[in-house]
């Protein structure tokens, strides 16, 4: 077993959301990155959220737009209400509207259960929860203004919320990060409930053990790897391309009666590889 995984497939990417404008958070970094640069590929002009670290933004904007589209960085915390609605002002006054919102941005702050400070459960439900709820608020109030444009999509909008796996797999010494996801997926489920008649859809996904900066400690070195791989079928890492093609198909019109779902892309991790053997 290496400690690569196979390289993503090289085969030209259809331009199936040629026109769409979408909206990518945390898109400076590991997936939020690959899914910014995917749908850039996939012919959608690209907002890339970020909040630190401009230069990494700038270079995602740079390689988007080395595919023929439109980017532009914006600098905001998902998590302040008064950052976000400037953030989906500008993309209005910018691009005209949105049609495919990414909510990706998240973090860790983990500790065990008795020694976690409030800052510590705060921060993270704040970014990662209410944060997917600021955005998705911003991007619905578009979608039901503008509605559906057939020669654009068949949905008025899409939404796509970045779980986890830990949506469904508890978590020792991270029951902030695992509430956040938790929370994701029945906000995702509640709302996609609500919009589905309007025609916005909105999914998650769940990623398993996949290869950016948030998780450098379970994959860096060979040891910490195999112990990895004790939790993953497929015995590979992910890489944040296998999370890209998922959202690039979930946000295109070829996943159009796909509504209210999560799709798992770990690699089997939610198998309960554990009992592969008989338990
Ligand atoms: P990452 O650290 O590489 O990226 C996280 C991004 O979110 C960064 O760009 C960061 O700057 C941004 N961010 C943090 N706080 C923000 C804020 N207040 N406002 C705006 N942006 C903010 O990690 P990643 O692995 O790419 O994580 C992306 C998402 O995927 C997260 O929601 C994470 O929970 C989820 N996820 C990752 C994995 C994995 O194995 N890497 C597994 C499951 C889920």
């Amino acid at each position: 077993m290496t400690l690569t995984s196979p390289a993503a497939p090289t085969r030209s990417t259809p331009r199936n959301l040629a026109g769409q404008k979408a909206l990518v958070t945390g898109a400076n970094s590991g997936i939020g990155r690959a899914v910014a640069i995917a749908l850039g590929q996939a012919g959608a002009d690209v907002v890339v959220n970020y909040v630190a670290e401009d230069e990494a933004a700038a270079q995602v904007v740079a390689e988007i737009q080395s595919h023929g589209v439109a980017a532009y960085g914006h600098k905001a915390d998902v998590s302040r209400e008064d950052e976000v609605r400037a953030m989906f002002a500008g993309m209005i006054a910018q691009f005209g509207t949105i049609d495919i919102l990414v909510a990706n941005a998240g973090l860790q702050r983990d500790a065990a259960f008795q020694q976690m400070t409030l800052e510590q459960w705060n921060t993270v439900i704040g970014i990662n929860l209410t944060g997917q709820f600021l955005c998705a608020r911003e991007a619905l109030r578009e979608f039901l203004r503008r509605g559906v444009v057939a020669a654009v999509s068949c949905a008025a909008g899409k939404i796509l919320c970045m779980s986890s796996v830990h949506q469904e797999i508890p978590w020792a010494g991270h029951a902030n990060y695992a509430t956040s996801k938790g929370g994701i997926m029945m906000m995702m489920r509640s709302l996609a409930q609500e919009v589905a008649p309007h025609h916005v859809r909105v999914n998650g996904i769940a990623p398993g053990a996949i290869r950016t900066p948030i998780n450098t400690d379970a994959w860096k070195t060979a040891e910490a790897y195999a112990g990895l791989m004790k939790l993953v079928p497929y015995r590979r890492i992910g890489e944040p391309e296998d999370i890209a093609r998922a959202a690039v198909w979930l946000a295109s019109d070829e996943s159009d009666y796909v509504v209210g779902t999560t799709l798992f892309v770990d690699g089997g991790m939610t198998l309960y590889p554990g009992f592969a053997t008989g338990g």
